[in-house]
Parts: structure tokens; C-alpha cells; sequence
């Protein structure tokens, strides 16, 4: 390639019509690591710190230098396509969806994806979990086949057959695209060999070809059959050198993906809450580098000698060392410090950077994962962007101390660290017990972050068996109870009853949302849910955890007044449920009528917090209280005469098995297991298949805890917390 400095690559990232912003998705396995550590090869952009010997090394060595040094990071490519060059930021999208809120988060600052499929086996779950998420979020997929050399390796398919193998995979990525991707760009957004979005090659070879690049080259299968049809490697070598894959991928990626001006035009509506047309808005619209900075944070790493350094998207406005901006969630004015762009591992100081780049600022000590920047003068225009859904949710806790005693001040800051960089690890003080805890979206990703503190700050650790985080919810609708505040001045009517699926989902997804226009709300609730119109439009609670609150009173004396501490009081009760202190989840509470005291000192959250909860926990213990667990979900690869063991222990760990399908010898086991009996699977699946077993894992759902063990679960978890063995009665709350 040729190479730039940095230098070179600012002025090009100025000139936004030559950026384009990509990540790579794939499942597990398929080659993601492998992509991206052949175009960071290629960069074509080299750092002042290494240029000096760069001149005296020839390609080899450079490409050498960057293989191992660097592995998954954001870093900016240069590629020319006809004489023109081109900056590509290539953003570390994380591979393994046990945790994949970071997936989601760095989603929303890519224009496009290369997701990439493992041409043996196809499309597997979670590469429809990513490219479902990458057109939620308007991100245009290209598609990389990878591995072609085990369709001639190990296959030994003809050049017919791996064409027909190719097509059905193309044909199964279309159909999810005409599942997920909105009407209005199903069409142009599909795969078409013949136009050049679809590259087929070996990452590991370092070949790789499209169509068009292959016509004009005088490639085609004939040529792959027989580079692999020898032990001689020169053959392979040399198509790699007629064909490399940076290139197909990166032509590929320059046409296809629009640039930051095009693409902002049709992101921004999607992803942007809030006036379209104030100043923010339309400056982001048009990717105006002079407009007032807009920027969303990505990725927070504790750097050792610069300390946080926040990486993320600018979309509007240029930010550059001294720009004062307003952290929206944070709700704090801070100054940036330094800005930089990504080289391979290396941070480059740079002036500034514009709009449609991709940034990492230092000096914005109190932001996180997630955060919206907007210039610190127009912090009254409000808005940010919108709340990233998670897949996942943390489901199991630890509590961990240092096994030196001394260490407690390291591992509490390593902790903090960790879960700034990591936002779906979660650290907090068990207040009674002084405890630290931390939670994780599974054991692997509890044990992975464990490996962390250890490696990365030194911090040995023991640990408490791990501990499943449940759900309270109920099955019945209850009558209309009656709470009263202990000075028995003030009365609540409520009633509660379970969320439908479908309400669930559509608050889970974001499409209903506390903070939206109520008829808009009540028609979706309407058309979609099968809720009463009148009624949806009363909703004015939404909490975290899916629970609805809806005022069906008129005409209360002094509700309005206390409207703000009653909504507290139902968030409060919805946080700590009354069979065991567990969150509740799902379910709609409905006040139908209040008393209330017209002395605003007799009507306090001393006296309407319990007053809510009373008439909420009594409502909750009559209408057939459960628990719910999460379940999480396999996706298994077993040689066939294993699926007997492997269904055996999934069956005594109470998981379900929903599909299986054969290829060759292979059966792929598609399966379901509460995350509480998963806590051996690995070595279980291990033992009984004499290590063949290969599997990924996702948080699936919520589901009702079994009614035959719902009692001994219950009376675990009061026995954990301390509680009174006897579970509350209705009276309990009805005095
Ligand atoms: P990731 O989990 O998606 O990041 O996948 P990796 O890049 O780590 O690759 C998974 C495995 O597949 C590794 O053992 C790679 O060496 C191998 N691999 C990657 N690309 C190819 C390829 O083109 N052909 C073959 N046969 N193996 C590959």
C-alpha cells in the first residue's frame, strides 16, 4: 500500500466525502479477529513514531510490526480507489455477545459493517443477532464469506457446488435484511454479488475477490480449487498477491458505504431524540464541521499514563483541545484536553478533529459509555441520543475481596475502572454487609473480567459462589386494594395486573418510552398490544425494569401536588419486590382512586411511600406472584454421535432443546437453560463430548421460575438476604 502519516490523513478526514466508518460483526469463530488484523496489516497509514524505520523496512516488515502488535483496537485505514484516497475508521466492534451491550453502543457510530460469514456453516445465531442490530440502527452491511479454503480443504466441493453453497448463505442474508431492515431500504440494502457487496476469500490466506474485481482480474473458482489443490503454498501466496483481500474489502467498502454527509442525513432521525430542527439537530444533519460540536462516547479505557480517554463519534462541529462541552447524562459542563486519532495501537495528537470522524478526547473525566457531548452553549437546546437497548442484562452477581486484605484500595480502584470500561459490569456496595459486588451478564463474562483484574492491575481475588438475579412478577389481575400511609390520612386504590408479551416487548425495545407524546404512545399501544386506547393514554410511569403506571383517577383533590412522590414511592416498591427483595418486572399498576391530606405536612414520602407500596404489595400477593430467571441460549456444534450426551445434560439442567439441524456429520443444537444451572455447562459439555462440543452463548429471556421449585427458590434467596423465613401476608398491608 502506500503510505500516509498522519498528517496527511487529518487533512483527508477533513474532505468528509473520502470517510467512510466501518466495525466488523460476525458470530463467534467466523473470522472477525482475523479480518481485522489483515486490514490493519494493509493501513496504509503509518505513525510518525515508527516512520523513520518504516522508509528503511520493506512491506514485509511493517506489515510484520503492526500483525502483532496490533490486535482490536479503533484504528484509521488509507486506501485509493482510481488515484483517490480514502480514510476508513475502522471502529473494534467486541466479539462475544454474553456481553454484548458494547455491540450495540459501537453500532451507533459505524455507517457500515462487514459481517462476516463462516462459509461452512453459514449463518449462525449470532450473525443474525448483529446484522439485526446494524440495520436497527440504519448501519448498511456488506457481506464477507470467509474461509473458502475449507469448502475445497474440507469439503471438496467442485467449482458448481461451492457456487451454490455461496449463493444459499447470500440467499440467507438477504432474507434476514428483508426481515429487519425498514421498508424503504429492504431493497437497496440487499446483497448482490453482481454489483460487488459481497467479497468471498480466506482472511486467513489474505485473499479475497467480489465479482466485478474478480472479472477484471480473470479470477474465478477454477483458480481457488487449484491454489488448494497442491501442499505447495506458493499457489495460495499468489493469489493472495492477484487478489488481496484488503483490497475486495475495502473497494468494496468505499462504494457501498455512504459517507459521513450522506449517511448522517438518514441516521440522525433514527438515533438522534429530539427536536430535528434546532441548531443540533440540523448541523448534525448536514455534518457541519462548523456547526456547535455534537459527539456521542462509544468506549472509555483507562489509559496508565493519560489517564480516561473517551472514544466516540463527532457528528456535528469540530472539537479540538479547549472546547468546553455539556456532558448530558452527567449533566456537567468539562473542558477537553487533547484530542487524537487512532493509529493501530497508538494515539496521534491531532488539532482538531471534524464532524464524520471518529475522535478519542481526554480531559472528560466524568463521562462514560454511552454520554452525548454538545458544545457548552448550547446545553439549553436539550437532547441527546437515544438510550441504547441492551440484548443482554446483568444476571448474575459475585462478591468478591482481595485475598491480600491489604489490596482493598487497589481492587476498589481497579473495580472502578473495570466497570467504567466495561458499562455492563456493574460494582456496588452491599450497605449491610460492606460487601463489594459485581455483576455480569453470565459466569463467563464474570470470570473474564476476574482475569482482568488480575492481569490488568494485579488484583487477586476470592469470590462468593455466583449468584443468579431473579425477577418478582404475577400471572392474575388482582381487585382494586386499598393502601394507607401510617398516618392513615392519605389512601391509595390500586390494582396491578401482568404486561402482555407484546407491551414488553415494545418497551424493552425503546418503541414505547416514559418520556413520549401520549397519544402517540396509546396508538402504538393500541395497534400493537391490544391495549384500550383511553387507557394507554394514562400511562405516566415507565420504569427500568418494564413496569407501567397508570392514573385512572379524576378529579383527586391535591394529587397533582404529591403526583412527583407518589411516582417515587411506586419506583421505590417496583425496585425490591415483597416475595424476596428482587426487582419486579412486567407488570402494569393501576391507581383508581386517592385520599389524600390537604396539610402538605401530613402527606410527605414518609407517609406516601408506604402508603403506595401497601396497596401495590397487597394487590401483587392476590394475583398469583412468581418468580422469574433468565434464561440464556446455546448454540452447539457436536459431532453427531455426541447430540445424545449433549441433550442428556442439558435435559438435567432443565434446558430445552428448539432445533437441531444436521450438516455432514455435524449437528448444530439450538437450546434454551436457566442461567442459574449453567454455572458447570462448560465443563459438563466438555467431558461428555470429549471436548468437540463448540458453543456461543446469548441472554434469551426472562421465563416463570417452574411452580414446583418457585417455593424452595424463594426461601433461598430470603434465606441469602437475611429476610424472615415467613413470606408476607396480604393483611400485612392492608393494616
Ligand atoms: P473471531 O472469533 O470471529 O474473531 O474469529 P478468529 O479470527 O479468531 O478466527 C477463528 C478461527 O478461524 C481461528 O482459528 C482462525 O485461524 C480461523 N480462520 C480465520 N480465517 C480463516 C480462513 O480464512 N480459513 C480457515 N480455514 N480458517 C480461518
Amino acid at each position: 500500500p502506500k503510505y500516509k502519516t498522519s498528517e496527511q490523513v487529518l487533512s483527508l478526514m477533513k474532505d468528509r466525502t473520502r470517510v467512510r466508518n466501518i466495525g466488523i460483526i460476525a458470530h463467534v469463530d467466523h473470522g472477525k479477529t482475523t479480518t481485522s488484523d489483515q486490514l490493519l496489516a494493509a493501513s496504509g497509514i503509518i505513525s510518525p513514531k515508527v516512520a523513520g524505520e518504516a522508509l528503511a523496512l520493506d512491506y514485509l516488515s511493517v506489515e510484520q510490526q503492526r500483525g502483532i502488535t496490533v490486535k482490536a483496537a479503533n484504528v484509521s485505514l488509507y486506501h485509493e480507489v482510481d488515484g483517490k484516497g480514502y480514510v476508513i475508521n475502522l471502529i473494534d466492534t467486541p466479539g462475544h455477545v454474553d456481553f454484548s451491550g458494547r455491540v450495540t453502543r459501537s453500532l451507533r457510530v459505524l455507517d457500515g459493517s462487514i459481517v462476516v460469514v463462516d462459509s461452512v456453516e453459514g449463518v449462525m445465531t449470532q450473525t443474525e443477532t448483529v446484522l439485526r442490530q446494524s440495520l436497527e440502527e440504519r448501519v448498511r452491511p456488506i457481506l464477507f464469506i470467509n474461509k473458502v479454503d475449507r469448502l475445497v480443504k474440507e469439503l471438496k466441493l467442485g467449482p458448481q457446488e461451492m457456487m451454490q453453497k455461496l449463493l444459499d448463505i447470500i440467499k440467507e442474508v438477504n432474507n434476514l435484511i428483508n426481515i429487519y431492515a425498514e421498508p424503504e431500504l429492504k431493497e437497496k440494502w440487499s446483497i448482490n454479488p453482481s454489483l460487488g457487496n459481497v467479497v468471498f476469500g480466506s482472511a486467513k490466506d489474505r485473499w479475497g475477490f467480489s465479482i466485478p474485481m474478480a472479472q477484471k482480474k480473470g479470477i474465478n473458482m477454477k483458480h481457488v480449487i487449484d491454489a488448494y489443490s497442491t501442499t505447495d503454498k506458493s499457489k495460495v501466496n499468489e493469489l493472495a498477491a492477484q487478489v488481496p483481500i484488503n483490497e475486495a474489502l475495502l473497494d468494496a467498502v468505499i462504494k457501498f458505504v455512504p459517507n459521513p454527509i450522506e449517511a448522517q442525513k438518514y441516521r440522525i432521525p433514527k438515533i438522534w431524540k429530539g427536536d430535528l430542527d434546532n441548531e443540533l439537530a440540523k448541523s448534525m444533519l448536514n455534518a457541519d464541521p462548523n456547526g456547535p460540536v455534537v459527539m456521542m462516547i462509544t468506549d472509555m479505557k483507562v489509559d496508565p499514563h493519560a489517564g480516561l480517554v473517551a472514544t466516540g463519534r463527532v457528528f456535528s462541529g469540530t472539537i479540538r483541545p479547549g472546547t468546553e462541552v455539556w456532558l448530558v447524562n452527567a449533566k456537567a459542563p468539562q473542558k477537553v484536553l487533547q484530542v487524537s486519532i487512532y493509529m493501530g495501537q497508538f494515539r496521534e495528537l491531532a488539532d482538531e478533529i471534524p464532524a464524520g470522524n471518529i475522535a478519542a478526547v481526554l480531559g472528560l473525566e466524568r463521562a462514560r459509555s454511552g454520554e452525548t457531548l454538545i458544545d457548552v452553549r448550547f446545553k439549553d437546546l436539550q437532547g441527546s441520543f437515544e438510550k441504547l437497548h441492551y440484548v443482554s442484562e446483568p444476571v448474575v452477581t459475585i462478591a468478591v475481596e482481595p485475598k491480600n486484605p491489604k489490596d482493598l484500595t487497589k481492587m476498589i480502584d481497579a473495580l472502578r475502572k473495570l466497570s467504567i470500561e466495561d458499562p455492563n459490569l456493574v460494582v456496588k456496595i452491599n450497605e449491610e454487609t460492606g460487601e463489594y459486588l459485581l455483576s455480569g451478564m453470565g459466569f463467563l463474562h464474570l470470570e473474564v473480567s476476574l482475569q482482568l483484574l488480575k492481569d490488568n492491575y494485579g488484583v487477586d481475588v476470592v469470590t462468593t459462589p455466583p449468584i443468579v438475579v431473579y425477577r418478582e412478577s404475577v400471572r392474575n389481575k388482582s381487585q382494586v386494594f386499598e393502601g394507607k400511609s401510617p398516618n392513615k390520612h392519605n389512601k391509595f386504590y390500586i390494582s396491578v395486573e401482568p404486561l402482555n408479551e407484546k407491551t414488553i416487548e415494545l418497551i424493552s425495545t425503546g418503541t414505547i418510552k416514559e418520556d413520549m407524546d401520549s397519544k402517540e404512545m396509546a396508538k402504538i399501544l393500541r395497534d400493537q398490544a391490544d391495549w384500550d386506547y383511553d387507557e394507554a393514554k394514562k400511562i405516566i410511569a415507565i420504569d427500568e425494569n418494564v413496569n407501567v403506571f397508570v392514573d385512572a383517577t379524576s378529579g383527586v383533590q391535591h394529587l397533582r401536588e404529591i403526583m412527583d412522590t407518589l411516582l417515587q414511592g411506586y419506583r421505590l416498591a417496583m425496585r425490591e419486590g415483597p416475595l424476596a427483595h428482587e426487582p419486579i418486572r412486567g407488570i402494569k399498576v393501576v391507581l383508581h382512586d386517592a385520599a389524600i391530606h390537604e396539610d402538605p405536612a401530613h402527606r410527605g414520602p414518609a407517609q406516601i411511600y408506604p402508603a403506595v407500596r401497601n396497596a401495590i404489595f397487597a394487590a401483587f400477593l392476590m394475583s398469583r406472584p412468581t418468580l422469574l430467571e433468565p434464561l440464556q441460549k446455546l448454540d452447539i456444534r457436536v459431532p453427531m454421535e455426541f447430540v445424545g450426551n449433549v441433550t442428556a445434560v442439558l435435559s438435567r439442567k432443565r434446558g430445552k432443546v428448539l432445533n437441531m439441524v444436521q450438516s455432514g456429520s455435524v449437528a448444530r443444537v439450538l437450546a434454551e437453560i436457566p442461567v442459574s444451572e449453567s454455572y458447570e455447562l462448560a465443563s459438563d459439555l466438555r467431558s461428555t463430548t470429549g471436548g468437540r462440543a463448540f458453543w456461543g452463548t446469548e441472554f434469551s429471556r426472562w421465563a416463570p421460575v417452574p411452580d414446583s421449585l418457585l417455593n424452595d427458590v424463594v426461601l433461598k434467596i430470603r434465606e441469602r438476604k437475611g429476610l424472615p423465613k415467613e413470606l408476607p401476608k396480604v393483611e400485612d398491608f392492608l393494616t
